[in-house]
């Protein structure tokens, strides 16, 4: 039989056949009405999808997250400007990395393997280091925490920084409201929650943000804003122009994959996330199985798991029918698995996970019980 493994890592993701379909449609030239239509589309979804205010910019840009996690930063951060990061892993290091090579100061706050830094420890950082850029990532998707957003954003704004979300790991599935939680500039890639194929970097800008790009030099042209704000302000406005060729089949699929997450609700679509994943942990807990994010902080978009006693980092290729995924925090790497539960995931998925791995492990079924019970609660 075919290759029926279910793809349950954190991204790419499962996607649908219709958003695949488009994908698979006959190029057509970026300048064609009907691709006109759908980046144009695409675009206004990305701001609803987003909960971004009216008179924020959205851009869809040919490339991966770290893309997205570039660009923002080449455009707000200068040369010598402070800037503060909220490390809860190891896409948070990344983003330090990237704001060292355009130039910021950067000092970090946080970085205990499976913990997030608390609101007052911010606070203290954004006090001591006075930054211009504060970024955090919502879900590290190596650890497994997510951060809140919404207290750090009114924090950083308080004190006049601009707030930078990768939310690579949690857009279109954890609860992100960019307009209500005062956000700058929220990021992702198209093959996490959004539910289209890798290659696209979709960022939202606030017109506060977009105000202080304008004041910048970009030293690279593929990432200045300024290039691309004629390119998505024409599409937008129904009208076709060429800056780079935008990657045509991708904006196609995207367009159908936000469609369907505005036909399902924002609101709808968070709540089904966090049921997913309360089912998820509540099978984890019934295995006896140990989260690597402290209590309270693990994310609905993919449980990081310590593997138990006698377990080794060899399992996630025992598992029979589901492609899992091994660790990724380099302190942790070998000591633990992560599951993917974004997108069009169904209580099927769940309880097939679940199962798969409890096989794996020589486990008789009290995963599948915790979850399957859990899914049957409201
Ligand atoms: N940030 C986070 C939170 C991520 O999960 C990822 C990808 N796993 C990235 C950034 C980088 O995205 P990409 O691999 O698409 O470059």
């Amino acid at each position: 039989m075919a290759d029926r493994r279910l793809l349950m890592i954190p991204g790419p993701i499962e996607f649908e056949p219709d958003v695949l379909a488009a994908m698979g449609e006959r190029t057509r030239s970026h300048l064609d009405p009907a691709f006109i239509e759908q980046f144009g589309s695409a675009l206004e979804r990305s701001r609803k999808v987003f909960l971004a205010s009216s008179d924020s910019q959205p851009f869809v840009i040919a490339g991966s997250g770290t893309l997205a996690m570039d660009m923002a930063i080449a455009n707000l951060v200068s040369e010598g400007d402070a800037a503060l990061c909220v490390d809860t892993g190891y896409f948070s290091a990344r983003m330090a990395d990237i704001l060292g090579r355009w130039g910021a100061r950067v000092q970090s706050v946080g970085g205990k393997l499976g913990e997030a830094p608390s609101t007052d420890e911010i606070v203290a950082a954004i006090k001591a280091h006075r930054p211009k850029v504060v970024t955090v990532t919502h879900v590290d998707t190596s650890t497994g925490v997510r951060t809140d957003v919404e207290s750090i954003a009114r924090v950083a704004r308080e004190h006049e920084a601009l707030v930078v979300v990768d939310g690579v790991c949690s857009v279109g599935g954890e609860v992100l409201r960019q307009e209500a939680w005062g956000v700058d500039v929220a990021l992702t890639a198209s093959q996490k929650a959004l539910g289209t194929p890798p290659g696209l970097a979709v960022l939202v800008v606030s017109p506060r943000a977009m105000a202080r790009a304008k004041s910048k030099k970009v030293a690279s042209v593929y990432l200045d804003f300024a290039q691309w704000l004629p390119v998505m302000e024409a599409y937008e406005a129904r009208k076709p122009f060429y800056f780079a060729t935008p990657a045509v089949n991708l904006v196609a699929a995207l367009d159908v994959s936000l469609g369907k997450l505005l036909a399902e609700g924002m609101e709808a679509r968070f709540a089904r996330h966090q049921q997913m994943a309360n089912a998820f942990r509540a099978a984890w807990r019934a295995m006896e199985l140990e989260l690597l994010p402290r209590e309270g902080l693990a994310a609905n978009t993919l449980s990081a798991v310590y593997y138990p006693e006698g377990v080794d980092a060899t399992f996630p290729g025992r598992v029979s029918g589901i492609v899992i995924a091994g660790g990724l925090h380099p302190e942790a790497r070998t000591k633990y698995f992560r599951v993917g539960h974004m997108g069009a995931v169904s209580a099927n998925d769940v309880v097939a996970t679940v199962s798969a791995i409890e096989r794996a492990l020589g486990r008789r079924g009290e995963g599948v019980a915790a979850a399957h019970a859990s899914l049957l609660t409201k």
